[in-house]
């Protein structure tokens, strides 16, 4: 069997760690960087290159998705699927969740529960919107933000404004937010594959931030989910057509809800919490997953 990983960040705990684990299981297994790979659209038999060799006889593809490439990483993937070789990460997966906005719609559509949300362009009228998620204290994301940076606490409605139009005056997108005060700067990371959470665990932002980031100094701890929690971490993942997610998830006074779903969740913090080999269980995953799906190729289903 022959995997491929796609990845931007080769040498990332992550990407190691599915590597070392997919070595384990099969016979060929190669860490490619997307954004070199190079596609040939041909309408009987579409391929793709890497430095010069065609990508050939791949029966998995592993997708580490990361903001700034998602666009060209999901037209790689869809290239691989094509190809008809089984993506571990859907083309039209990598593309809603990489779109926070997008993601949220098709969560509270499905009937997922998230924080109250407004989002509107430059010319909306800040007081009406303040007023929509019932004023301050709101939580203002920039939308094309990670780990922590741009999502700011507005205590005040005079603060809410202020960061507001500091937002809009420089052209950013974002959307504006109920505080959840009770969940006390913690948050859960819900680590799902397939119909499972296989891990999890609470996350603590650091004194004084309401920010639970790893990457802002945020410390992790051992959780037991509720069944909700558990149920609506699957449910997120499947509304976004993933079958790999880490769903953050708050614990508000009306239950759990998604903050976000996170397509290629970093395993080290996660790991090291729960001793849960992540990597081996999502290698494994594909793997059956992807002899399910030649059984079905061959039998033209
Ligand atoms: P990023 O994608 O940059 O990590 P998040 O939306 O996950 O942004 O927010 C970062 C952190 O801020 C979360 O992990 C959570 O601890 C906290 N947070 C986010 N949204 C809210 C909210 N509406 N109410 C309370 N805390 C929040």
């Amino acid at each position: 069997m022959k995997t491929v990983i796609l990845s931007k960040e080769p040498k990332s705990y992550s990407t190691q760690t599915l590597l070392k684990a997919a070595k384990k299981r099969m016979d060929v297994v190669k860490v490619l960087d997307y954004s070199r790979c190079y596609m040939e659209i041909e309408a009987s038999k579409p391929s793709i290159y890497y430095l010069g060799r065609a990508v050939e006889d791949v029966d998995i593809v592993i997708p580490r998705i990361i903001a700034s490439f998602s666009a060209y990483i999901s037209t790689v993937v869809r290239q691989f699927e094509m190809m008809r070789v089984y993506s571990l990460t859907s083309s039209l997966a990598v593309v809603r969740a990489s779109d926070k906005l997008r993601s949220l719609q098709l969560l509270a559509r499905s009937g997922v529960q998230i924080p109250k949300t407004v989002f509107a362009r430059k010319t909306a009228d800040v007081t009406d919107i303040l007023d929509m998620i019932g004023g301050a204290p709101v939580v203002v994301k920039l939308l094309e933000g990670n780990q922590g940076i741009g999502v700011v606490l507005a205590e005040t409605r005079k603060a809410a404004q202020s960061v507001v139009e500091a937002f809009y005056g420089v052209g950013a997108n974002i959307l504006i937010q109920e505080y959840i005060e009770e969940a006390h700067g913690a948050d859960i990371r819900a680590l799902v594959v397939g119909d499972e959470v296989v891990g999890a665990m609470l996350r603590q932002g650091v004194e004084g931030d309401f920010r639970s980031n790893l990457h802002r100094g945020g410390t992790t701890q051992p959780v037991e989910l509720t069944t909700k929690e558990r149920n609506i971490a699957i449910k997120a993942t499947k509304t976004l057509g993933l079958t790999v997610a880490g769903v953050d998830i708050l614990r508000s006074k009306r239950g759990p809800l998604v903050i976000e779903v996170n397509a290629s969740p970093g395993f080290e913090g996660i790991e090291s919490e729960t001793g849960i080999d992540i990597a081996g269980i999502i290698v494994d995953y594909a793997i059956s997953k992807s002899s399910g799906k030649r059984r079905k190729d061959r039998i033209g289903a």
